[in-house]
């Protein structure tokens, strides 16, 4: 059965007009389920009985099982079991600015980055809208507190849910639900070249962060296959288009590890790559996992690679950490969890 939370407003709308019904209880409707984050049916009662009953009849209003939180100092990981039995992991981490919520959507990966602990296990299937918002809705009840940022980095690559992550959006930003305004969401991708076309028509300011992890083609395409597919300048053309059309900051992650893409040489080449673009580096400590090789670089060598891009007017940040301890990066959780 369909679950209420896949639809957003105007479908609310288009389903009380079929059912000869009227229109505003979408409003209604949509405030009991997202403002108050209520899903019993009967207690929204300003909805009347006969509504209610076709509603129960047609749509499904459960949320997410949480089976399992490992909290640490700033972080929280959710891990989510969904209806077919699939698990998802979503992180929240509470920042001086909110709590922002790092969410999946996907089970499973296709993209196969290397170091990345969500592509051991190959895609099962797009996650729906509602799988989505209701990781944001069950983790802000759990959590108790409002959640300000959404960031689309867990497990998946959103633009392969193209579809799914864009109604998603436009969900929990609506003013009469969740108010979670489109600068404080962020999507990441490791770049699918159509469909960051397709982004930059995309009516809401939501920022795109991209992972790059390489300066140029032969280690890239080592580390991230999908960069033989979407080589690298395609799509730094693509970003510049972005940018100009869009007139926004665009992010670049690079994940540092430790003797591959860390010297003095990979930081010339990225500064190179990226000048003059509107955008800034995030460089990310790379959280180890036991599975995969790699090692995080050491703090000096991230400190000398920051420097250089810094010598080269690149704007860069050091990712701060949360989670290592409860294995918050990306598939870490689920994989835990399903191996025992
Ligand atoms: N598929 C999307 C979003 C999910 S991954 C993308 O590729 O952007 C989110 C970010 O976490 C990516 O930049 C990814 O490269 C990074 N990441 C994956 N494993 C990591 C790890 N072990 N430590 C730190 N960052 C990691």
């Amino acid at each position: 059965m369909r679950s209420i939370y896949d639809l957003d407003i105007e479908e609310l709308e288009e389903y009380f007009l079929s059912i000869n019904d009227k229109k505003f209880h979408a409003n209604q409707l949509f405030s009991w389920l997202y403002d108050k984050k209520i899903n019993n049916i009967d207690e929204m009662s300003n909805i009347k009985k006969e509504t209610r009953d076709r509603l129960k009849k047609d749509f499904s209003f459960n949320k997410l099982e949480i089976v399992k939180i490992e909290k640490d100092i700033d972080v929280s990981k959710y891990l989510f079991k969904l209806n077919d039995c699939e698990h998802i992991e979503a992180v929240i981490m509470n920042h001086d600015y909110g709590n922002s919520i790092c969410i999946s959507s996907q089970v499973g990966c296709n993209m196969g980055c290397k170091f990345c602990e969500s592509g051991r296990r190959k895609k099962v299937r797009n996650l729906t809208t509602s799988e989505m918002v209701l990781q944001v809705i069950c983790a802000e009840e759990e959590l108790k507190e409002k959640i300000t940022h959404v960031v689309i980095m867990g497990i998946g690559e959103p633009f392969d849910n193209y579809d799914n992550v864009m109604k998603f959006i436009k969900i929990i930003n609506n003013p009469k639900g969740l108010k979670i305004g489109s600068r404080h969401i962020t999507i990441s991708t490791c770049g699918i070249i159509p469909k960051i076309e397709e982004f930059i028509s995309f009516p809401y300011q939501v920022n795109l962060a991209i992972s790059l992890h390489a300066p140029n083609d032969k280690l890239r395409s080592t580390l991230m296959p999908i960069n033989k597919v979407y080589p690298l300048n395609d799509l730094i053309k693509t970003l510049k288009k972005y940018i100009e059309k869009t007139n926004r900051r665009l992010t670049f992650e690079y994940i540092l590890l430790d003797g591959i893409n860390d010297t003095k040489e990979h930081a010339l080449e990225l500064s190179k790559l990226i000048k003059g673009m509107n955008a800034y580096v995030n460089l990310i400590p790379y959280n180890s996992t036991d599975n995969l090789g790699f090692n995080r670089s050491k703090t000096i060598q991230i400190m000398r690679f920051y420097d250089i891009l810094k010598k080269n007017r690149i704007n860069v940040t050091i990712r701060r950490e949360f989670g290592t301890k409860i294995s918050a990066a990306c598939g870490q959780l689920r994989s835990k969890e399903e191996s025992q």
